[in-house]
């Protein structure tokens, strides 16, 4: 174990899937021509007044809730200023020391099985996201897009709980899972929906003092975060133990060189002069609208995770993975009541399906083989018409051609062969067509039972109801 312990603490830009911006009313759609939604109350153009999107705050305390965290009665919007190109303003809306939502905690999973750890949130506030800037298609120019000025923010800041690259993508995975399941961001990582800012410290082992941090901006992958996180550990720690000191800086992550770059130091830091927006009011929050959105609240990912190990028998791992996404848990229930039985259901989603879609690089939702399909392909194994490795073939049949099992199966020639005096012939036929094996059955060699096993799969195609086929065998071999 090394001597160093590692100190991370996330802040995480989630997008709110509102339709329009948070002081404009403006539309915000991703991908649209380049400032073509602008709005002139976003760039605070002379004369015009922001109004607060109240959609915006709906979402803030639903996320709010759902962790368990205190409602401001009262939060207030500031103005935190400085220049940048994105910023036309001059300055950006944000929250400062009123924001809405005070504490809470996420739960994240950790590498061993069943094993968790409580996430302690320091706060999360509402502000308004910059333009972007496009370094990339104009020569010795940049260009800027300010399209997503406006759009509505949900910063949500933890405590400095991490202590490694691997908790920090498990928390930023949970909180993902966790946003999305709330409605309240598409998760969209490649459109920047949701990106986080990981603050990175060391310090010795058992020292209580936190060791000075430096910041990994915009990472918006679970991977990058992880290997940045990896990356700046090791140069932090190789800094110091060569007599160094890591200064406190922003950096930057590039995955095509596998490092960290600095971007800004201390000394350049802003001073952002925040103060009060006089020209929005401070947001109330009343008890009858955090009752009227507690009421609606849906099933949240730990109560579905804690209700399918309860109801459906599942080990924590497989609920881990089947409530990772809301539209996951919901095709899997989808299946355990069509197909009937639970365990089975868990086992083709996560087996087969999963399998599937990871293969063809597919999304859930473009899954040729649809939950009632699955279900119906379920029942026939549980039924015993076909056996669980004929099924394996039926489901790649459904998934190159989306139909039903049991068309598969009749237009196949799949079915069991279950008809015992069937059955029996085949076995008759194979042990007369084998003396050999069969006096060494008899004198005791139990492994030539696999033998004749094969013979009458091979026979039958596979189609031979597997206990039926054993107890048939016994009895001809023993005869
Ligand atoms: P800032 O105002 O620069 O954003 P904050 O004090 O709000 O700084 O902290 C931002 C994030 O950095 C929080 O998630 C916090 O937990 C984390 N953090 C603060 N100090 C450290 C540290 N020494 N090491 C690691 N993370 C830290
Ligand atoms: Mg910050």
């Amino acid at each position: 174990m090394s001597n160093w312990e590692v100190v991370i603490g996330l802040e995480a830009h989630v997008q709110l899937q509102t339709r329009s911006k948070i002081f404009s009313g403006s539309a915000t759609a991703y991908g649209a021509e380049p400032n073509t939604q602008a709005s002139a109350i976003d760039l605070g153009l002379p004369g015009v007044l922001p109004v607060l999107n109240s959609a915006a705050v709906h979402m803030a305390v639903k996320f709010g809730l759902a962790v368990g965290a205190r409602i401001a009665p009262r939060s207030v919007f500031a103005r935190k200023n400085y220049f940048y190109p994105d910023l036309p303003k001059g300055y950006q809306i944000s929250q400062y020391e009123l924001p809405i939502v005070v504490g809470g905690t996420l739960d994240i999973a950790l590498a061993g099985e069943g094993e968790r750890k409580t996430v302690r949130l320091t706060r999360a506030h509402l502000e308004e996201d910059a333009g972007k800037s496009l370094h990339e298609d104009f020569h010795g120019m940049s260009g800027i897009d300010l399209n997503r000025a406006g759009t509505p923010l949900l910063e949500i800041v933890s405590e400095p709980d991490l202590r490694s690259a691997a908790e920090a993508a498990a928390y930023m995975r949970a909180l993902h899972t966790l946003v999305v399941y709330l409605g309240i961001c598409d998760g969209n990582m490649q459109e920047g929906s949701f990106r986080c800012d990981a603050n990175v410290s060391v310090r010795p082992r058992g020292a209580e003092k936190l060791g000075t941090r430096t910041e990994l901006k915009n990472l918006n992958s679970f991977r990058f975060i992880e290997r940045a996180i990896e990356f700046e550990v090791e140069r932090q720690i190789e800094l110091i133990e060569s007599g160094g000191k890591v200064v406190q800086e922003t950096r930057l992550y590039d995955p095509d060189r596998h490092e960290t770059r600095s971007m800004r130091g201390k000394e350049e830091a802003y001073d952002y002069r925040y103060f009060p927006d006089p020209d929005l009011l401070p947001v109330e929050v009343s008890d009858e609208f955090i009752a009227a959105i507690r009421a609606q609240m849906p099933e949240l990912p730990q109560v579905k995770r804690q209700r399918f190990v309860a109801e459906y028998g599942l080990s924590a791992y497989e609920a881990e993975v089947l409530t990772a996404s809301r539209e996951l848990a919901d095709y899997f229930e989808a299946v355990a009541i069509a197909g009937g039985d639970r365990r089975l259901a868990a086992t083709w989603v996560m087996g087969e399906l999963l399998g599937a879609l990871n293969r063809e690089g597919l999304a859930l939702a473009a899954s040729p083989v649809t939950p009632e399909r699955l279900g119906g392909l379920i029942k026939r194994i549980t039924d015993e018409t076909i056996s669980g490795k004929i099924a394996k073939q039926v489901f790649d049949a459904m998934w190159q051609s989306g139909g039903e099992a049991d068309r598969i199966i009749d237009e196949r020639g799949l079915r069991q062969i279950t008809d015992s005096s069937a059955l029996e012939a085949v076995v008759a036929r194979i042990v007369a067509a084998h003396p050999e094996q069969a006096a060494q059955f008899r004198d005791g060699k139990e492994k030539v039972f696999g033998f004749f096993i094969g013979q009458a799969m091979r026979e039958t195609q596979g189609k031979a109801n597997p206990a039926q086929l054993n107890e048939l065998l016994r009895r001809e071999l023993l005869k």
